[in-house]
Protein backbone atom coordinates (compact mmCIF):
# COMPACT_ATOMS: atom_id res chain seq x y z
CA UNK A 1 0.00 0.00 0.00
CA UNK A 2 1.25 3.32 -0.51
CA UNK A 3 -0.13 6.91 0.79
CA UNK A 4 -1.97 7.17 -2.57
CA UNK A 5 -3.80 4.49 -1.77
CA UNK A 6 -4.19 5.73 2.06
CA UNK A 7 -6.39 8.51 0.31
CA UNK A 8 -3.08 11.30 0.42
CA UNK A 9 -3.74 14.08 -2.37
CA UNK A 10 -0.68 14.44 -4.31
CA UNK A 11 1.15 17.48 -3.28
CA UNK A 12 1.63 15.12 -0.01
CA UNK A 13 2.97 12.25 -1.17
CA UNK A 14 5.50 14.44 -3.35
CA UNK A 15 7.27 16.02 -0.11
CA UNK A 16 6.91 12.50 1.70
CA UNK A 17 8.86 10.55 -1.91
CA UNK A 18 11.21 13.90 -1.59
CA UNK A 19 11.56 12.77 2.67
CA UNK A 20 11.89 8.75 1.51
CA UNK A 21 8.91 7.26 2.85
CA UNK A 22 8.10 4.82 0.96
CA UNK A 23 5.07 2.97 2.80
CA UNK A 24 3.03 3.97 5.49
CA UNK A 25 3.69 2.30 8.72
CA UNK A 26 1.52 0.24 10.47
CA UNK A 27 -0.21 3.22 13.01
CA UNK A 28 -0.43 5.39 9.31
CA UNK A 29 -2.28 3.36 7.54
CA UNK A 30 -4.86 2.39 10.49
CA UNK A 31 -5.47 6.07 10.93
CA UNK A 32 -5.02 7.86 7.99
CA UNK A 33 -8.67 6.84 6.41
CA UNK A 34 -10.31 7.29 9.15
CA UNK A 35 -9.03 10.53 9.81
CA UNK A 36 -9.54 11.52 6.51
CA UNK A 37 -13.45 10.87 7.18
CA UNK A 38 -13.43 12.64 10.10
CA UNK A 39 -13.61 10.57 12.77
CA UNK A 40 -12.05 10.72 16.46
CA UNK A 41 -9.38 8.34 17.05
CA UNK A 42 -7.63 6.97 20.51
CA UNK A 43 -4.50 6.14 19.37
CA UNK A 44 -1.89 3.55 21.30
CA UNK A 45 1.30 4.15 20.05
CA UNK A 46 4.35 4.62 21.17
CA UNK A 47 7.19 7.54 19.95
CA UNK A 48 9.13 5.77 16.64
CA UNK A 49 6.21 4.58 15.35
CA UNK A 50 5.22 6.90 12.96
CA UNK A 51 2.36 8.90 14.79
CA UNK A 52 3.14 12.24 13.78
CA UNK A 53 2.56 11.56 10.10
CA UNK A 54 0.01 9.49 11.39
CA UNK A 55 -2.31 12.68 12.61
CA UNK A 56 -0.41 15.07 10.44
CA UNK A 57 -0.81 14.66 7.21
CA UNK A 58 -4.66 14.22 7.34
CA UNK A 59 -4.76 17.39 9.46
CA UNK A 60 -2.78 19.00 6.56
CA UNK A 61 -4.95 17.67 3.54
CA UNK A 62 -8.10 18.66 5.49
CA UNK A 63 -7.32 22.16 5.84
CA UNK A 64 -5.75 22.58 2.44
CA UNK A 65 -8.95 21.18 0.77
CA UNK A 66 -10.76 24.07 3.32
CA UNK A 67 -9.25 26.90 2.52
CA UNK A 68 -12.23 29.21 2.19
CA UNK A 69 -13.08 28.57 6.31
CA UNK A 70 -9.69 30.44 6.82
CA UNK A 71 -10.16 32.79 10.08
CA UNK A 72 -7.76 35.56 10.24
CA UNK A 73 -7.06 35.39 13.84
CA UNK A 74 -7.79 31.92 15.57
CA UNK A 75 -6.15 28.55 14.81
CA UNK A 76 -8.18 25.85 12.83
CA UNK A 77 -5.85 23.31 14.24
CA UNK A 78 -4.31 22.90 17.66
CA UNK A 79 -1.78 20.09 18.25
CA UNK A 80 -0.82 19.86 22.43
CA UNK A 81 2.10 18.44 23.27
CA UNK A 82 4.03 17.46 26.60
CA UNK A 83 7.83 19.13 25.93
CA UNK A 84 8.94 22.15 23.73
CA UNK A 85 11.11 19.60 22.09
CA UNK A 86 8.07 17.66 21.14
CA UNK A 87 5.89 20.68 19.91
CA UNK A 88 9.29 21.97 17.74
CA UNK A 89 9.47 18.25 16.36
CA UNK A 90 5.85 18.08 15.20
CA UNK A 91 5.89 21.94 13.89
CA UNK A 92 9.34 20.94 11.53
CA UNK A 93 7.73 18.03 10.78
CA UNK A 94 4.01 20.01 9.85
CA UNK A 95 7.03 21.98 7.39
CA UNK A 96 8.20 18.70 5.67
CA UNK A 97 5.08 16.95 4.88
CA UNK A 98 2.95 20.78 4.06
CA UNK A 99 6.14 21.98 1.67
CA UNK A 100 3.66 22.07 -0.94
CA UNK A 101 0.71 23.43 0.46
CA UNK A 102 -0.29 27.02 1.06
CA UNK A 103 -0.79 26.72 4.91
CA UNK A 104 0.97 28.23 8.23
CA UNK A 105 1.90 26.97 11.34
CA UNK A 106 3.91 27.99 14.42
CA UNK A 107 4.96 26.38 17.65
CA UNK A 108 4.72 27.93 21.23
CA UNK A 109 6.10 26.58 24.33
CA UNK A 110 7.00 28.38 27.71
CA UNK A 111 10.71 29.14 28.90
CA UNK A 112 11.23 32.16 26.14
CA UNK A 113 10.04 35.10 25.77
CA UNK A 114 6.63 35.36 24.49
CA UNK A 115 6.71 38.61 21.81
CA UNK A 116 7.31 36.36 19.16
CA UNK A 117 4.86 34.07 19.83
CA UNK A 118 2.34 36.46 20.26
CA UNK A 119 3.30 38.65 17.08
CA UNK A 120 3.08 35.07 14.86
CA UNK A 121 -0.74 34.35 16.59
CA UNK A 122 -1.41 38.22 15.70
CA UNK A 123 -0.23 37.39 11.94
CA UNK A 124 -2.97 34.32 12.05
CA UNK A 125 -2.04 30.39 11.70
CA UNK A 126 -3.68 27.73 10.67
CA UNK A 127 -2.12 25.06 13.23
CA UNK A 128 -0.64 25.99 16.59
CA UNK A 129 1.48 23.41 17.61
CA UNK A 130 2.15 23.92 21.76
CA UNK A 131 3.01 23.38 25.05
CA UNK A 132 -0.38 23.24 27.93
CA UNK A 133 1.13 25.96 30.29
CA UNK A 134 2.19 28.57 27.92
CA UNK A 135 -0.66 28.39 25.44
CA UNK A 136 -2.97 28.89 28.79
CA UNK A 137 -0.74 31.84 29.56
CA UNK A 138 -1.36 33.67 26.34
CA UNK A 139 -4.64 32.52 26.14
CA UNK A 140 -5.48 34.31 29.75
CA UNK A 141 -3.84 37.28 28.56
CA UNK A 142 -6.18 36.81 24.82
CA UNK A 143 -3.39 36.85 22.88
CA UNK A 144 -4.88 33.49 21.58
CA UNK A 145 -8.57 32.35 20.70
CA UNK A 146 -9.93 29.10 19.76
CA UNK A 147 -13.05 29.56 19.31
CA UNK A 148 -12.81 28.26 15.90
CA UNK A 149 -10.49 25.64 16.23
CA UNK A 150 -12.09 22.55 15.20
CA UNK A 151 -9.39 19.90 14.94
CA UNK A 152 -7.51 18.88 18.59
CA UNK A 153 -5.07 16.68 18.84
CA UNK A 154 -3.04 15.42 22.30
CA UNK A 155 0.19 13.69 21.71
CA UNK A 156 1.31 12.18 24.40
CA UNK A 157 -1.44 12.79 26.38
CA UNK A 158 -0.05 10.19 29.62
CA UNK A 159 3.38 11.95 29.70
CA UNK A 160 0.94 15.41 29.94
CA UNK A 161 -1.27 13.86 32.68
CA UNK A 162 2.36 12.58 34.47
CA UNK A 163 3.22 16.21 34.04
CA UNK A 164 0.62 17.74 35.71
CA UNK A 165 -0.85 19.17 32.93
CA UNK A 166 -4.75 17.96 33.13
CA UNK A 167 -6.46 21.19 34.66
CA UNK A 168 -4.43 23.29 31.91
CA UNK A 169 -5.41 21.01 29.07
CA UNK A 170 -8.83 20.86 30.36
CA UNK A 171 -9.45 25.23 30.72
CA UNK A 172 -7.83 25.22 26.90
CA UNK A 173 -10.56 22.31 25.74
CA UNK A 174 -13.13 23.80 27.21
CA UNK A 175 -13.03 27.05 25.09
CA UNK A 176 -13.47 25.06 21.56
CA UNK A 177 -16.49 23.95 19.50
CA UNK A 178 -17.65 21.08 20.86
CA UNK A 179 -18.41 20.03 17.36
CA UNK A 180 -14.65 19.42 16.69
CA UNK A 181 -12.80 16.24 15.54
CA UNK A 182 -10.30 14.81 18.60
CA UNK A 183 -7.68 12.99 18.41
CA UNK A 184 -5.82 11.47 21.51
CA UNK A 185 -2.27 9.62 21.10
CA UNK A 186 -0.47 7.75 24.36
CA UNK A 187 1.83 5.12 24.88
CA UNK A 188 0.30 3.89 27.85
CA UNK A 189 -3.60 3.46 28.66
CA UNK A 190 -4.06 3.81 32.44
CA UNK A 191 -7.89 4.99 33.88
CA UNK A 192 -6.80 8.31 34.06
CA UNK A 193 -6.22 8.46 30.36
CA UNK A 194 -9.09 5.96 29.11
CA UNK A 195 -11.42 8.71 31.34
CA UNK A 196 -10.10 12.04 29.41
CA UNK A 197 -10.75 10.14 26.27
CA UNK A 198 -14.10 9.44 27.40
CA UNK A 199 -14.78 13.22 28.26
CA UNK A 200 -12.65 14.38 24.86
CA UNK A 201 -13.57 11.96 22.27
CA UNK A 202 -16.93 11.12 20.85
CA UNK A 203 -17.22 7.12 19.55
CA UNK A 204 -13.30 7.44 18.48
CA UNK A 205 -11.71 4.58 15.89
CA UNK A 206 -8.94 2.59 18.50
CA UNK A 207 -5.78 2.08 16.94
CA UNK A 208 -3.03 0.32 18.47
CA UNK A 209 0.54 -0.67 17.23
P1 LIG B 1 7.39 9.50 14.96
O1 LIG B 1 6.91 8.21 15.57
O2 LIG B 1 6.28 10.30 14.40
O3 LIG B 1 8.26 10.26 15.90
O4 LIG B 1 8.30 9.12 13.68
C1 LIG B 1 9.49 8.37 13.83
C2 LIG B 1 10.43 8.54 12.63
O5 LIG B 1 9.97 7.81 11.51
C3 LIG B 1 10.59 9.97 12.16
O6 LIG B 1 11.98 10.23 11.97
C4 LIG B 1 9.86 10.02 10.83
O7 LIG B 1 10.47 10.92 9.95
C5 LIG B 1 9.97 8.61 10.33
N1 LIG B 1 8.82 8.14 9.52
C6 LIG B 1 7.50 8.31 9.80
N2 LIG B 1 6.74 7.71 8.88
C7 LIG B 1 7.56 7.13 7.99
C8 LIG B 1 7.36 6.33 6.79
N3 LIG B 1 6.14 6.02 6.37
N4 LIG B 1 8.45 5.91 6.13
C9 LIG B 1 9.70 6.21 6.57
N5 LIG B 1 9.96 6.94 7.68
C10 LIG B 1 8.91 7.39 8.39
Amino acid sequence: QTFADLGIVEPICRALAAEGYETPTPIQMQAIPSLLQGRDLLGLAQTGTGKTAAFALPILQKLAHDQTKRTPRGARALILAPTRELAIQIDESLAVYGRHLHLSHTVIFGGVSQLRQVKAMANGVDILVATPGRLLDLMNQRHVKLADTKILVLDEADRMLDMGFVNDVKKIIATMPRERNSLLFSATMPKSIESLAAEILRSPVRVEV
